[in-house]
């Protein structure tokens, strides 16, 4: 809506990145839109400044600004207009509760916008979270072919989220509105401290905010990705409040994490995770965990020791004492050892390929590797691939993805990874049988089947290139885990 601050300057800039394609080109929209202002709300003294605006715009690297009239947005004028009505359980907490009609009027306007201009990217600030997760949302419902990029909210050297609105504040009210981002972080203190229950953590944020009498519009305690509250912060909370502080009303938010994220990447056979959930690891500053390569070294170990792998009796005592590692592999697979022996190259072969699903079968084996792998992630902070990761290793996970391609393309993989490999490449046909048969035994087993955990979102990469799907896996990770709580430095 223009009054362009460092916030706006910090989207224009991260918009203005290089990609893989070369620069793009950058375009600012100015709208100040009706529909989202309720009456009694500060639609006609909302600050105006377009010249001031196209300077700050230039400066951080837009190459367009986009400031169109009113009747140029609404041609048929409001009343006659085709509103966009996005989701109301997005719309009954925070803002939505009491600002009604407010994300009708976001949604219809950003739909229009986005008609108009055709962006590959619409980048938003994640200051208005609420915003954000509606407007992804609006976004996947009605199809639009355009990527949501949030960033982190830029703040003053005080603490203040940046907003065009602080410019009503006079200098002793912009002084009292630092108790807002003082209140949130008094909160997250005591979260850090060990205080997970909502009353006490609101309790601690609604004590400051009135002793520096602001007054609270809400405060609430809601889980991130869905808006839907929460009587303790389990997973990724959101601590959102909004106050009025003279004549404005201002918004502010944590995240309250209890562990670092842990994203889960199931999936068939063959679908090429290895390659796209290691690079995801490496972007997102996460530990890499590959969990086929420890059914993998375990049944490497099986056919050394002699033993049926269909025999679950005698693959049990294998499993005392067993001594499986994982190294930390950069670019290629990494180490891994069974009882001392490295069996990085070995776990690939064919031979181990055709019985893995057998041994991983058994429920000894799985008990024994899942508390391995838990153990592995009880401080959280990894990326792990599998088939059971998002329903029974780490069904709290934050970010689940069902990783998968049609049959016919992931024998197409296989068949390329095993000449990588220097192993002998079967018949397309016959790669296709083993994949399906693999398919069946995963998926029909009786511990812990392959299936799609019910929140794991569905990616299936036939036709994708490998950079596609990592975009693809980053961008579902972002929905669900916010730049704010998980910055890629940190890694
Ligand atoms: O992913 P990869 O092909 O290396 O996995 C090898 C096999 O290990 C799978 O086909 C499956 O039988 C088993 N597995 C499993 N649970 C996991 C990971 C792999 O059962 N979490």
């Amino acid at each position: 809506m223009g009054a362009l601050h460092g916030g706006h300057q910090q989207l224009l800039r991260r918009a203005a990145v290089a990609e893989a394609a070369g620069p793009p080109a950058v375009l600012l929209s100015v709208f100040v839109n009706p529909l989202q202002f309720g009456p009694g709300e500060d639609f006609q003294c909302y600050p105006r400044d377009l010249e001031r605006d196209a300077q700050l715009a230039q400066q951080a690297g837009a190459e367009a600004l986009f400031a169109p009239s009113l009747e140029e947005i609404y041609p048929h004028g409001e009343a006659d207009l085709t509103r966009v009505q996005p989701p109301p359980a997005l719309q009954a907490r925070l803002c939505g509760r009491t600002r009604p009609g407010h994300f009708d009027g976001v949604a219809t306007v950003v739909c229009r916008l986005l008609g108009l201009v055709r962006p590959d990217r619409l980048v938003m600030g994640e200051k208005d979270w609420q915003q954000l997760v509606i407007l992804r949302r609006v976004v996947a419902d009605l199809g639009w072919p355009v990527l949501v990029q949030g960033c982190a909210t830029v703040r003053t050297e005080g603490g203040l989220a940046c907003s065009s609105r602080n410019r009503y504040l006079s200098f002793d009210q912009q002084r009292q509105a630092l108790a807002l981002p003082a209140a949130l972080a008094a909160a997250a203190a005591a979260h850090a401290g060990g205080v997970s229950e909502a009353t006490e953590l609101l309790t601690v944020a609604e004590r400051q905010l009135r002793a520096a009498g602001l007054r609270l519009d809400y405060l609430e305690l809601v889980q991130a990705h869905n808006l839907q509250p929460l009587s303790r912060v389990a997973g990724l909370a959101l601590l959102a409040a909004a106050v009025h502080c003279g004549p404005s009303r201002l918004i502010d938010h944590v995240f309250l994490m209890s562990r670092p994220p842990i994203v889960a990447i199931d999936g068939p056979a063959g679908a090429g995770k290895s390659t796209v959930t290691r690079a995801l690891a490496r972007r997102l500053g996460l530990v890499y965990l590959d969990t086929g390569a420890m059914y993998r070294a375990l049944t490497w170990w099986v056919q050394q020791q002699g033993v049926d792998a269909g025999d679950a009796a005698a693959v049990a005592p294998l499993l005392e004492g067993l001594d499986l590692r994982l190294g930390s592999g950069d670019d290629d697979d990494p180490q891994v050892t069974v009882n001392g022996h490295d069996v990085t190259v070995a776990i690939r072969s064919p031979e181990v390929t055709a019985q893995v699903s057998l041994v991983a079968a058994h429920s000894c084996v799985r008990e024994a590797l899942t508390a391995q792998q838990q153990a592995m992630g009880r401080r959280g902070g990894l990326v792990a691939e599998g088939r059971d990761i998002g329903t029974a290793v780490f069904p709290e996970a934050d970010c689940k993805v069902f990783l998968t391609a049609s049959v016919a393309e992931r024998a197409r993989r296989r068949a390329q990874d095993l000449e990588q490999r220097g192993f002998p490449v079967p018949a397309l046909s016959a790669l296709e049988a083993q994949i399906a048969e693999r398919d069946h035994q995963d998926s029909t087993r009786e511990v812990a089947p392959l299936r799609q955990a019910e929140d794991a979102v569905e990616l299936v990469t036939d036709g994708m290139t490998i950079e596609r799907v990592i975009e693809a896996l980053e961008d579902l990770f972002r929905q669900r885990v916010p730049e704010e709580a998980w910055s890629v430095d940190r890694g």
